[in-house]
């Protein structure tokens, strides 16, 4: 309780609602509170926990690099290898030309990064991006979110941004040779789980291409196994120029990363104009956590259970007053009539141990984003609570 009230007291507010579960410690699919409390959690810290918490051998990685070095010198400055071997493991995971990497500490970040290459790249100053996108909370980020309601505040924002609605082919059109990139997030994660099929992506593809633009997928939230293969985009046939990811890239620790061709990436290294730069992004500690990550992910067998997993869920989570489920792999939105139906819901799972929330701009969906590692019986540990919670509620 005392922790609660130093959280209220001292720590600034950026919700109205904020979940207020006071942690502990974590250990794989599992919270635990002060008083011994344990909470399933569904949501993975938003996407992050992708091999659970405290994974193992991510701590022998952070572990082994403690023992070396923190910090010693800005990104793409001194050769550390933990930076370097996680390049090479990224770029193998990609298709050509994706073989380049920057290496960042957030997911806005990393899109601020992006954009600038875009523009740097084609000398073209307009952007598109999608109604209900979020690529972050910088101001360039958010310049390219799609959420009118989040933006009000902070205009002036960055000029020649201009929207389409995500799976509309109509609005391809408006995709013209002023515009240096399209920003597009490859499943709309805040939107409440929106996925735009093959044949769009194939058209968009298309449509950058026969102007010059490039083409910039956000898997910030989709990627590193979250929707049953690594990269999202893979399913879609098509290769980006920019990839940005993040989250479940750290296993719990913070990095990012903005990733593209050598030709391309080329442009911020020819002076006299300083093309980017940053003191912590990639660091070592973030990315000896990274490569364990990204080798549990590909080695692991995760990402082939993801949509055995999902499927369970679908199995198990059948109430009347659930309207139906969006989902790619384990990225999943529970819809419901309303926030005033759902909010209660939540509230009674947390109590009963089960952490779940909503979506950023999607207050009537369930958000439902658990570590990639949870067994088919916490899964039917979790939606067995959900139901109980579903049932008890007042609506
Ligand atoms: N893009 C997407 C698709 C995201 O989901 C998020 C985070 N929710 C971001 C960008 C921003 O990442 P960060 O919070 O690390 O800046």
């Amino acid at each position: 309780m005392q922790h609660r009230q130093l959280f209220l007291s001292y720590m600034a507010q950026t919700t109205d609602f904020p979940l207020l579960i006071d942690i502990e410690r974590a250990e794989g699919v599992y919270l635990y509170g002060p008083d011994g409390k344990r909470y399933l959690d569904l949501i993975s810290g938003i996407g992050v926990s992708n091999v659970g918490h405290r994974h193992p051998k991510v701590l022998a990685a952070i572990q082994g690099q403690l023992d070396k070095y923190l910090h010693t010198m800005v990104y793409g400055e001194y050769v550390q290898s933990p930076q370097t071997l996680l390049a090479q493991a990224l770029v193998e995971t990609l298709p050509a030309p994706l073989d380049n990497v920057y290496l960042m500490n957030s997911g806005s970040e990393a899109v601020e990064g992006a954009l600038k290459l875009a523009k740097r790249y084609t000398n073209r100053r307009e952007l598109i991006s999608c109604v209900d996108a979020y690529h972050g909370s910088s101001q360039g980020a958010l310049s390219v979110g799609g959420n009118e309601r989040f933006k009000r505040a902070y205009r002036p924002l960055l000029p020649g941004v201009r929207h389409i609605v995500y799976g509309a082919y109509s609005h391809l059109e408006r995709i013209t040779t002023d515009t240096a990139a399209v920003i597009i997030e490859t499943v709309q994660g805040e939107a409440g789980v929106r996925v735009a099929c093959s044949q769009y992506f194939q058209a968009l593809r298309r449509r950058c291409d026969e102007t010059g633009t490039l083409l910039i997928l956000d898997e910030i939230q989709a990627g590193f196994g979250r929707t049953g293969s690594f990269w999202a985009f893979e399913d879609f046939g098509i290769v980006p120029d920019i990839l940005v990811c993040a989250k479940g890239m750290g296993g719990g620790m913070p990095i990012a990363a903005f990733i593209s061709s050598k030709e391309k990436m080329k442009v911020f290294a020819n002076n006299p104009i300083l093309g980017h730069i940053t003191t912590f992004g990639g660091h070592p500690v973030s990315a000896a956590a990274s490569l364990a990550t990204l080798k549990l992910i590909r080695e692991g067998g995760l990402v082939d259970a993801v949509h055995r997993k999902a499927r369970r869920f679908h199995e198990l989570l059948k109430h009347p007053l659930i309207k139906g489920i969006r989902n790619k792999g384990l990225l999943m939105a529970v819809q419901f009539e309303s926030f005033a139906i759902l909010k209660p819901i939540i509230d009674l799972a947390i109590a009963k141990g089960v952490i779940t929330d909503w979506f950023l701009f999607c207050d009537d969906a369930m958000r439902i984003a658990p570590p990639l590692t949870i067994s088919e019986e916490e899964i039917a540990e979790a939606c067995s609570i959900l139901l109980e919670a579903i049932n008890e509620s007042p609506a």
